[in-house]
């Protein structure tokens, strides 16, 4: 899988490390490090190197990078201790995504409702 990033993209900054992160966890696919504005106690962010605004924008081509997008996920929970954790992904601006560039959000350690919110 290549690493092609873009410009002006915020994550994409943060990829190519001109934005610091604390990343948590890193291989040649996927990036890990906590979200600035944590919604619970754990909120970690995974994310592809590769530049994809939404998971919408995917193809079957892309489906071996979501695998690891969530494999890398469930590792990172591993090496956090973590068990019970909910995993979001928000697509389109009216499901709350903000940040267009893929991501899944890890969260842990509060009590979640379910249906969520
Ligand atoms: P979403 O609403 O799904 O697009 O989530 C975007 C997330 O990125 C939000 O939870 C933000 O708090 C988070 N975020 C924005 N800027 C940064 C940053 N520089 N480092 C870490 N997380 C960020
Ligand atoms: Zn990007």
């Amino acid at each position: 899988m290549t690493t092609e990033t873009k410009p002006g993209c915020l994550f994409c900054k943060i990829v190519r490390k001109e934005i610091p992160a604390e990343i948590v966890f890193e291989d040649g696919d996927i990036l890990a490090f906590p979200d600035i504005a944590p919604k619970a106690p754990t909120h970690v962010l995974v994310i592809p190197k590769r530049h994809v605004d939404r998971l919408s924008d995917t193809t079957r081509a892309d489906e071996p990078l979501l695998g690891r997008l969530l494999g890398g996920l469930a590792e990172v929970a591993r090496t956090l201790g973590l068990d019970d954790y909910r995993v979001v992904v928000n697509n389109g601006a009216g499901a709350g995504q903000v940040v267009f560039h893929v991501h899944v959000h890890l969260m842990a350690g509060r009590q979640f409702k379910w249906p969520a919110g």
